[in-house]
């Protein structure tokens, strides 16, 4: 099972505050500190179109690297893909909008050049990807999206693993469970990226372990928000999702305490409590019953 932290790239970028690079660089050496086993670490975007990621280089280069963590960068596209190879991170993550008006509003593109555009960073990398469908189950401009757009779109992609993004938090478990079912039957490893608009996120993650999803976005202390809902929360908490999962079994390898004593420090950085619960809760025995859970995830 991969926890991979985003809060750093999604997180940050939803934020009205903008941090130093040296900061965000500090943010994921932390986080790695708690052991996570993927950081997404940056986002190689134009600093005049979103100025909370720029600098993405300084940040890579402050970071003090931590064996077992694997670092992840963002691109757009080809352009971002030469920026991160240039820095030594460790994986691509692409994205792709499920419908023709996302792609259009987000990237002033069609589905089919943002598609192009996808298919030449994946046919480029040297390094392991992973594309994310963005707006798989609901579209500000379209609505509900239908599953047999989103399952022929991750058909088309090429990447190494498949993430399923509900980017404006509208999913439900049992259409995030059918989905990610249907994604794993083509035998490569599915993830999901939720966010907790509208407070469905924990569960839908509860849905997605059970259908075999094996990669879990979230964002410490639930940082960021969502940009088409401006007073809503962001992406899940990193450390109410850990919770939650080692609670069922699964095996990540990531310290809770840790985790908590990061969300602690980034809430006195940014002088406001943040979304998550767990870190302000703090964290409690795992039960005995969840080492022989059958959600274990085997390893
Ligand atoms: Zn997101």
């Amino acid at each position: 099972m991969t926890l991979c932290d985003v809060g750093p790239r999604d997180g940050l970028q939803n934020e009205s505050d903008v941090l130093a690079p040296k900061v965000r660089a500090e943010l994921v050496n932390r986080l790695a500190a708690a052991g996570l086993p993927r950081i997404e670490a940056v986002s190689f975007v134009r600093a005049e179109r979103v100025p909370q990621m720029a600098g993405a280089e300084e940040v890579v280069a402050g970071i003090e690297r931590r064996e077992g963590t694997e670092y992840a960068g963002l691109v757009l596209n080809l352009k971002g893909y030469e920026r991160l190879r240039a820095t030594g991170l460790d994986r691509v993550n692409c994205t792709l909008a499920a419908t023709e008006s996302f792609n259009r509003r987000n990237a002033n593109m069609s589905l089919d050049d943002a598609l192009e555009e996808v298919e030449g960073i994946l046919g480029a990398s040297e390094l392991p990807t992973t594309a994310t469908l963005s707006v798989a189950f609901g579209c500000p401009f379209e609505g509900r999206v239908d599953p047999d757009q989103v399952v022929r779109l991750c058909g088309r992609l090429a990447a190494d693993e498949v993430v399923l993004a509900d980017t404006i938090g509208v999913a439900t478990p049992t259409q995030v469970r059918r989905l990610v079912e249907r994604v794993a039957d083509e035998g490569r490893p599915v993830g999901v990226h939720l966010h907790n608009t509208r407070n469905t996120g924990y569960a839908n993650a509860y849905a997605a372990l059970e259908a075999g999803a094996t990669v879990f976005d979230a964002s410490i202390g639930g940082l960021g928000g969502c940009p088409f809902a401006p007073k809503a929360t962001g992406n899940i908490a990193t450390e109410d999702l850990l919770y939650l999962l080692e609670g069922e079994g699964a095996e990540t390898g990531v310290d809770l305490d840790a985790l908590i004593g990061v969300s602690e420090w980034l809430e006195g950085l940014l002088g406001r409590r943040l979304d998550g619960q767990v870190y302000r809760a703090g964290s409690f025995p795992t039960a005995p019953e969840a080492a022989s859970a059958s959600t274990s995830s085997g390893e």
